[in-house]
């Protein structure tokens, strides 16, 4: 069974030489459990906080473990009667080919509604955290403009498509222009900002939303978030969902101070964790899934092939090598 271990805590940003790759056998399931061959896992930027010895809202991953986070795989074997052989299942389990675990750890998902992939994209995580941050902490009016950072990737391209239903200009800040076409072009997005070869992001900003900005879902912080917040509106909501341009700093970043500006506009911002919402997620999901049969929201994989492209794939994630959900395909089902 092949799988990767954390071994060194990164500093600053990972390199291939904090993870490594072994091979043990494969695990039998005791009564109650199930055997799962990995089909597709998911890398996420979180992932990174969990490599560091710090307290967070989850526990870091231990030296010389198994990495974990979403996989969608397989049963190949069960000792479980509410599981059977061929059924497909989302887990929270290992960076492995296979895992054992208990039948109540695992949800079974229906592959006739949505591709499988979906569970760990727009139908699964990001995509509730695009629908309660927005809908919950954003409470997005018709006519209002939303600025969405890290607007291509698995939360962003959701969080702006459901704002354009609920009828607001939507400006979208991604780092290629390749991402940026597929925004406006394809996700209905009203204007898009490269954040990379664009001189002075306040000034496009403030070209793209002439009415100033009521919205900013934030998933990057660091300077982005400084130019958007200096155009917050009188009552404007942050939700404060990620900071990914702070995840590798060694150092603490010192920029400008926003407080002013929250207090001047009357402001919200707020963080959260999707799993707040944890009780709302079947609702999360059923609304989710009616947009993407309606084809109101579209979604995109970036599918890296292969088990041992796991760690490149999830370094990819701070370059930027994704447009919509990173996944790694192990398996086929
Ligand atoms: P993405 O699919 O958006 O992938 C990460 C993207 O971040 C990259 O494609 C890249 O796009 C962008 N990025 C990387 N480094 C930087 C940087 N230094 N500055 C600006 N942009 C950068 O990941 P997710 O959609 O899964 O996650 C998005 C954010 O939401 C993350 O911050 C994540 O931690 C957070 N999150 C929070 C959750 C919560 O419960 N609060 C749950 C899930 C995610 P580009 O080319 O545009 O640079």
């Amino acid at each position: 069974n092949q799988q990767i271990l954390l071994v060194k805590r990164p500093k600053g940003m990972p390199t291939e030489e904090d993870f490594k790759m072994v091979d043990k056998p494969v695990p039998q399931p005791e009564e109650g459990a199930v055997l799962i061959r990995t089909l597709y896992l998911s890398v996420d930027p979180y992932m990174r906080g969990r490599m560091n010895d710090r307290k967070s809202y989850v526990p870091p991953y231990q030296l010389n473990e198994v990495i974990t986070g979403g996989v969608v795989g397989e049963v190949v074997q069960s000792k479980a009667a509410d599981l059977k052989e061929g059924d497909i299942v989302l887990g929270n389990l290992g960076w492995q080919k296979y895992s054992v675990t208990g039948s109540n750890q695992v949800r079974k998902i229906n592959p006739d509604i949505a591709p499988v992939t979906t569970a760990l994209g727009i139908l699964g995580m990001p995509g509730l955290t695009a629908y309660f941050g927005l809908l919950d902490i954003g409470q997005p009016k018709a006519g209002e403009t939303v600025v969405v950072s890290g607007a291509a990737g698995a939360v962003g391209s959701v969080v702006g498509q459901i704002a354009k239903i609920k009828g607001c200009r939507v400006v979208g800040i991604a780092g290629s222009d390749e991402k940026n076409n597929y925004l406006v072009n394809e996700l209905g997005f009203d204007a898009a900002i490269n954040y990379k070869t664009t001189p002075d992001i306040k000034k496009a900003l403030a070209d793209a939303c002439p009415k100033g900005v009521d919205i900013y879902f934030d998933n990057v912080g660091g300077d982005i978030s400084d130019a958007v917040i200096s155009l917050l509106n009188h009552k404007a909501r942050i939700p404060l969902c990620g900071q990914i341009s702070l995840y590798n700093l060694e150092k603490p970043d010192i920029g400008p101070r926003i407080q002013p500006q929250l207090l001047i506009t009357s402001a919200l911002m707020k963080g959260f964790i999707v799993s707040d919402y944890a009780d709302r997620f079947d609702e999360g999901i059923s609304q989710l899934t009616q947009w993407v049969a309606q084809g109101q929201c579209k979604f995109r994989e970036n599918i890296i092939e292969g088990f041992e492209n796991t760690v490149k794939a999830f370094l990819g994630l701070f370059s930027g090598e994704n447009i919509g959900k990173q996944l790694v395909k192990v398996a086929d089902p």
